[in-house]
């Protein structure tokens, strides 16, 4: 019984981790609707390759993100394909990487762009506070929808 119990414990204690492994997993890929309650479906991955010194590719974030604010998002993702870098990783250090979630019963669209560093030849990880996340609906697509994330 003693052992039962003991077992039950472990296996309380793993479940706990597995869950919150979950979790976090879900809160780290997931993008959610909250008014139509359904996980946003991916529908756009750009990647661009750079060798430019950060400081030039934030410069080129600053536009992008003004885009963003200021024209529809489409001429920020064309600016992002266009002026970001080349779209494979040769002797590059940098990369930026844009992906559209969009709802399929009311079209409201996550657009996230992320600053990444190689580590590696395969390994890349993310610069701290250069995320960019911008709501829009495809009517209004110029508005920023106003949501904390
Ligand atoms: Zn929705």
């Amino acid at each position: 019984m003693g052992d039962l119990g003991y077992f039950y414990a472990v296996l309380q204690i793993t479940g706990f981790i597995g869950g919150g492994a979950m979790l976090f997993w879900l809160l780290k890929d997931a993008i959610y609707c909250d008014e139509c309650s359904i996980d946003l479906k991916r529908c756009t991955i750009q990647e661009r390759y750079t060798s430019e010194p950060l400081r030039t590719l934030q410069q080129k974030l600053q536009v992008f993100k003004n885009k963003l604010k200021t024209e529809p998002p489409i001429a920020a993702i064309s600016y992002h394909a266009k002026e970001m870098g080349t779209t494979k990783a040769v002797d590059t250090h940098l990369r930026t990487r844009v992906i559209v979630h969009k709802c399929d019963r009311c079209g409201v669209s996550h657009l996230q762009c992320d600053t990444e560093r190689s580590i590696s030849n395969k390994y890349w990880s993310g610069l701290p506070l250069t995320r960019i996340i911008h709501w829009y609906k495809p009517e209004n697509s110029h508005n920023d929808l106003d949501r904390s994330k």
